[in-house]
């Protein structure tokens, strides 16, 4: 999911503050009892490629079945596409962020580790293109309900074709009309007005990372059931993030999982023989265990070489790629000349794809954060403050920083967005182990696709399955 801000009633409506929304949520379920093993070879039990959140439960809940696992990350940081960092002297949070009343893992995780949540204030004015001319300031709480009302089309029908939405392929019968649809294809059945293409076409090129024909129809109609069926649930996506930061939610996990851990380790090659795994690091390391647990993206999996090789679903899924491209960068701008909390929703082959306030700096600014659209040269700030200004003339940009995750060398997407058809053609077989390596990660989870709630979902089955393996 992406952690850009949508027109929603919930975001005009709510108040800011901050709120420890974790009380009262189950505790994660922890293991009756670890168990005992009495032959331990090595010094590892398990190798844990990849310290996202799905790597980090992973190996945590190894640990919590009695089972020693290594962790070996490429990055010099971990947590993968999230990202709490500093910028313009305050927190900034360079991937994801926010989640759902529904993000049941994540809140249960977060009990586990005592973290708190905050919620952000809701934006004051909308700005949408109302026709072919530009941007135009319009009514936040009529926009907020047209755009309801279009979600409420664009989705009908999941009520049945994902009558169970953490168990997506419960009718799978009915999905096999509905998964092939991009959400460009979805939107051409409804014979939509100009101006609410103009409204709900920006958002669903955003999703699908810069083109509606590239997002599978049902990566967001699942979203949709997850949250209820409804708008009111659609609207609470971006309802709170981890106070302090989400990496300190990576972080916690991580310690728990009291792993050897090796940041700024490349993993180059994965081979598995005589019962045994064998893993090649970029600097020519090798370390062994008796499974291994891939918790890398998906769109990365075809940079390592395995051996015996990718089974053809995992080949596909690598080569056609889950995390969105091309258009996927973060921008954090620090901007003047902004009056209220601004929302901003382009439309497709706009330079920005959205812009939202974020905070009031001690000096007047404003914090905001954008998403590109196609085209703009995100390292020119000439060129942001020009697109910028096509939303809002007055504004002046005048600092930024961009993660560009298309461009990443360790994500080569961001979110996770199943194309069309994936969900039938991949899931089930994504899920399958490759002799004793399991996969995981929110690219691939069969709840929350694209989050970081489905990573932390699919880092616990996979955890389970590489543990069965042994
Ligand atoms: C801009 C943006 C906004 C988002 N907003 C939200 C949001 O608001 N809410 C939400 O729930 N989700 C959001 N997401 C999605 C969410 O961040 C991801 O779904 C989730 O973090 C993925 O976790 P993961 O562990 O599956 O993968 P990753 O976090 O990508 O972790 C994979 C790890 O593998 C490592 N790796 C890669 N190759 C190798 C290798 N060869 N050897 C060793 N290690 C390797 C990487 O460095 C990385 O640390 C957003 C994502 C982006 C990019």
């Amino acid at each position: 999911m992406s952690n850009f801000r949508q027109i929603t009633r919930r975001n005009l409506i709510r108040v800011g503050g901050t709120a420890a929304l974790g009380a009262g949520v189950a505790a994660v379920a922890r293991p009756a009892a670890a168990r005992t093993r009495n032959t331990k070879t090595g010094p590892y039990d398990a190798i844990v490629i990849g310290a996202g959140f799905a790597g980090v439960t992973a190996a945590r809940d190894l640990r919590d079945l009695g089972l020693r696992p290594l962790v070996l990350e490429a990055n010099n940081r971990i947590g993968g596409r999230v990202w709490t960092s500093t910028h313009f002297g305050t927190q900034v949070e360079l991937g994801g962020a926010w989640f759902h009343p529904n993000y049941h893992r994540t809140y249960a995780e977060m009990t586990r580790y005592n973290l708190t949540t905050v919620v952000d204030a809701p934006p004051t004015s909308v700005y949408v293109r109302t026709g072919n001319s530009g941007y135009q300031s319009v009514d936040p709480v009529v926009t907020a309900n047209r755009m309801e009302q279009l979600l409420t089309q664009i989705f009908d029908g999941s009520q049945n074709y994902f009558a169970q939405p953490n168990q997506p392929l419960f009718r799978s019968d009915l999905l096999a009309s509905v998964d092939p649809l991009s959400l460009a294809d979805r939107m051409n059945q409804l014979n939509l007005t100009t101006q609410d293409r103009n409204l709900i076409q920006g958002l669903m090129a955003t999703y699908s990372g810069g083109d509606a024909a590239n997002g599978g129809l049902t990566a967001l109609a699942q979203w949709w059931a997850l949250c209820g069926w409804n708008a009111q649930g659609w609207n609470q996506m971006t309802s709170a993030r981890v106070n302090g930061g989400i990496t300190s939610l990576v972080q916690a996990i991580l310690n728990g999982a009291q792993a050897d851990v090796r940041l700024s380790t490349p993993v180059v090659q994965i081979a598995q023989a005589n019962n045994q795994i064998t893993v090649t690091t970029q600097g020519g390391a090798t370390f062994t265990a008796p499974v291994a647990v891939v918790a890398t993206p998906v769109n990365k999996w075809k940079t390592i070489t395995f051996s015996p090789g990718l089974p053809t679903v995992h080949a596909d899924a690598t080569n056609e790629g889950v995390g969105v491209r091309p258009i996927a960068a973060k921008m954090w701008l620090r901007v003047s000349g902004v009056p209220g909390r601004v929302f901003a929703q382009g439309a497709p082959g706009d330079p920005i794809a959205s812009l939202v306030t974020h905070q009031h700096l001690s000096n007047g600014d404003n914090l905001m954060i954008a998403i590109n659209g196609p085209g703009l040269n995100v390292g020119s700030l000439a060129a942001v403050n020009a697109a910028v200004q096509q939303i809002i003339p007055t504004a002046t940009v005048v600092g930024k920083k961009v993660q560009d995750w298309a461009n990443d060398p360790y994500s080569g997407g961001g979110w996770g967005m199943r194309k069309p058809g994936q969900l039938l053609r991949q899931l089930p077989g994504l899920h399958q182990p490759h002799g004793r390596i399991t996969f995981a990660g929110g690219d691939m989870t069969s709840g929350w696709v694209g989050s970081f709630e489905g990573a932390i979902q699919d880092g616990a089955r996979a955890a389970s399955q590489a543990a069965a393996l042994i």
